[in-house]
């Protein structure tokens, strides 16, 4: 694989996979097509502006004529698909942009697709990242989701990505679509957006605000660092079938308030460990001597909320030898470190 079109790459996980990408496999010439919507910061991939075998290109994927231009001039192999509309309460407040952009847009790329690689589909690939959500939701004992769990999306975000992922499988069987599609838990890590949970309380911490608790906390979600998706996806490029989809989680399940909870010990941790955060964020209770979980405040359920997802990750496992390496509790202490040492790359999202 040398010519990779990366959709969706300024936003959290485009942008570490291709931070990723650049340092694992540096022969691969990237193009990155992003529309920098909120979610997307040209700034997460400022270091590569400029340099060989990178391209950044300011557009939509519901463009399909630039889509097919891109693909034509860079003589593109392979397509990673991330561009989204990605958070569950937005889908609620505003589902058009969901559909317009999940599934209309993953439409018009296939489409695209379809139209320039029609006569060698078998030198392509068009990977589309998906998610757990598409499953529903699981009781407490539950097995966990297998790429055989029938769909059963509870939120316009999970509907808009289900129904794309059926666009996805419908172009393979149809067309013969040379597709693989990835359903993935819930992942943390750098340059993720300060409206997601892990980051909202974190910065919340610093600035000594509350942390929202929808409900009683007792919400279940799988978390996986984006270096071990970004592991998975590789493989899926390099070794996957298909036509087939794979499950990637982290084995690694943890009641909402249990998350906040852990993240409240280790901010405070940090702040422990160095003194200087106490002068850089006088608001923060550690600063006061308090304990961070001081902060947890419950407030009413998301209509819809999932009580429990729950990845069961064999199939890429025994197929293509996929492993999480990174602990929640490292992942999570390496992660506050990337927050506390990148200021100005939060400041001024907390702003927009
Ligand atoms: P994100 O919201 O951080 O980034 C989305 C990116 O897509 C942004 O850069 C945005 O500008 C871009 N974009 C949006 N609409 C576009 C359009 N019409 N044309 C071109 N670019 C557009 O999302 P994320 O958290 O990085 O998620 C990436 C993908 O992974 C999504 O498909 C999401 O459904 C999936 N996923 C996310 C998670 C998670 O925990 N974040 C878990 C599983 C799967």
């Amino acid at each position: 694989m040398q010519n990779l079109l990366v959709t969706g790459g300024a936003g959290f996980i485009g942008s570490n996979f291709i931070h990723y990408t650049r340092s694992q496999r540096p022969e691969v010439n990237l193009v990155v097509l992003d529309a920098l919507t909120y979610a997307g910061n040209r700034a997460n991939l400022a270091h590569y502006e400029g340099t060989p075998g990178f391209t950044f290109v300011h557009g939509n994927i519901l463009d399909t004529s630039l889509v097919e231009t891109l693909l034509i001039e860079n003589n593109i192999d392979a397509i990673v698909h991330f561009a989204a509309e990605s958070h569950v309460d937005r889908s609620i407040t505003g589902p058009s942009a969901f559909i317009d952009t999940n599934v209309v847009g993953t439409h018009s790329l296939l489409q695209a697709a379809r139209k320039v690689w029609e006569n060698e589909l078998d030198k392509h690939h068009f990977h589309h990242v998906s998610t757990d959500e598409v499953y529903g939701t699981l009781g407490p004992t539950d097995p966990a989701f297998t790429e055989q769990t029938p769909y059963a999306p509870n939120s316009p975000y999970a509907a808009s990505k289900a129904a794309s992922d059926h666009l996805v499988r419908a172009y393979h069987h149809t067309y013969g679509m040379p597709v693989t599609t990835s359903n993935c838990s819930n992942n943390y890590g750098p340059y993720q957006f300060p409206e997601k949970l892990l980051p909202l309380c974190l910065l919340n911490i610093l600035y000594g605000k509350p942390l929202p608790i929808y409900g009683d906390g007792s919400q279940i979600r799988d978390w996986l660092h984006v270096d071990d998706h970004n592991v998975g996806l590789w493989l899926i490029l390099d070794k996957g079938r298909l036509g087939e989809t794979y499950n990637i989680g982290g084995h690694n399940e943890w009641k909402n308030l249990d998350t906040v909870q852990l993240l409240c010990e280790l901010v405070d941790e940090c702040f422990a460990m160095d003194t200087t955060l106490i002068a850089r964020f006088t608001k923060a209770p550690a600063s006061k001597g308090m304990s961070s979980k001081e902060l947890i405040t419950f407030v009413t359920d998301r209509p819809g909320h999932d009580s429990r997802y729950a990845i069961d990750a064999g199939k890429i496992g025994t197929e293509l030898g996929y492993k999480p390496v990174n602990s929640f509790r490292s992942g999570l202490v390496s992660t506050i470190q990337w927050y506390l040492t990148n200021e100005s790359w939060w400041q001024v999202l907390r702003k927009v």
